[in-house]
């Protein structure tokens, strides 16, 4: 399994754009990749992804995690390419989008093969936990329902062993011991703080980052 971060407030190579949002690209081997969230704007979006030389047209899933811009303003961008892909949003992002397949998730559940939603957490945000031989990886967007939550919802599916994306304002740092990854990204407020207390499990986050588990 192949994580790419694709948006990110950070850039990994000056040839990426960087902008506060968030955007991961999800690949494993024998299924169309996952996008999951889609950054602020289509333009630096689908410019990241010719750069580290991703086919907007072979994604075969985009999940939403939640209804703010900077994870959606890239979505309109990517589907006037992509005729195809389905869509995965939170019920709280409302809205429909006309001519395709949307499912509209409250509930834990499958999204592909060894890809599940957390289910809206809060009414407000999805998070996704991936089965890997090591554990449950999970990537997050903002985790406005909490880090904690989300660890803890994620849990249901395996052993969490690694956490990716955006942590907001979270804090409560002890909720990450254990973890043998620890990669956050965008809106994460103490990413000092958590580079600093987890040399060892963090990896610094950037548009541009690929990560193979
Ligand atoms: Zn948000
Ligand atoms: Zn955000």
């Amino acid at each position: 399994m192949k994580i790419t971060i694709v948006y990110d407030n950070e850039v990994k190579s000056e040839n990426l754009k960087g902008g506060w949002g968030f955007s991961s690209l999800i690949e494993i081997p024998n299924i169309p990749p996952i996008l999951f969230d889609t950054g602020a704007d289509s333009h630096t979006l689908l410019h990241n992804m010719k750069v580290l030389g991703i086919d907007a047209r072979r994604i075969g899933i985009i999940v939403i995690s939640h209804a703010h811009g900077d994870h959606t303003g890239g979505l309109r961008g990517i589907l006037e390419v992509n005729k195809e892909t389905e869509i995965y949003v939170p019920a709280s992002f409302g809205g429909a989008i006309p001519g395709r397949k949307v499912t509209t998730v409250t509930e834990p559940l499958q999204i592909s093969k060894k890809v599940f939603s957390t289910g809206e957490l809060k009414g407000i945000e999805q998070s996704l936990a991936m089965k890997t031989d090591k554990g449950i990886l999970v990537v997050v967007g903002c985790s406005h329902p909490g880090v904690g939550e989300i660890i803890d919802a994620a849990s249901k599916f395996g052993k969490v062993y690694g956490v990716i994306g955006g942590f907001h304002g979270f804090r409560d740092f002890n909720r990450l011991s254990g973890l043998s990854l620890i990669v956050p990204c965008h809106c994460t407020q103490y990413k000092s703080e958590i580079l600093e207390l987890f040399p060892q499990q963090c990896v610094r986050c950037g548009a541009g980052l690929v990560l193979e588990q």
